[in-house]
């Protein structure tokens, strides 16, 4: 979607540093971390929110959490906490689906 800031990024024609790429999402520092470590792990596919899932998405979503623990282990973090927040009420700025990884105990 090109009025998609998230798409813009999995693109790469913002010029985002990834942390991790592969074939179902990328991953990246959130340019206003709420903790230590905070980072979004973004699916390539335009899925708005967990909200507008289909069957099939469910195997890019696990994918997208392996990725975060994958990286969690590679910053050694001791904890963490995984959210995806959905719709607005739910706290959603952006939607384009993704998780945020967010820990202080790097
Ligand atoms: P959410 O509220 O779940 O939609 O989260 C959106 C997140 O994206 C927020 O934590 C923002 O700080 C983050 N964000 C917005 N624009 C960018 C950007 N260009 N690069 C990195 N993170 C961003």
């Amino acid at each position: 979607m090109s009025d998609c800031i998230f798409c813009k990024i999995v693109s790469g024609d913002m010029g985002t540093s990834f942390l991790h790429e592969d074939e179902f999402c990328v991953a990246f520092d959130d340019i206003n971390p709420k903790a230590d470590t905070h980072v979004l792990i973004v699916c390539k596919k335009h899925i708005p929110s967990i909200a507008d899932m289909v069957e099939g998405d469910e195997k890019i979503v696990g994918h997208m959490i392996n990725c975060a623990k994958d990286i969690a282990a590679k910053k050694g973090l001791a904890g963490y906490k995984l959210q995806f927040n959905v719709g607005e009420a739910g706290g959603q700025e952006i939607f384009h689906l993704h998780l945020h990884l967010l820990s202080n105990s790097g």
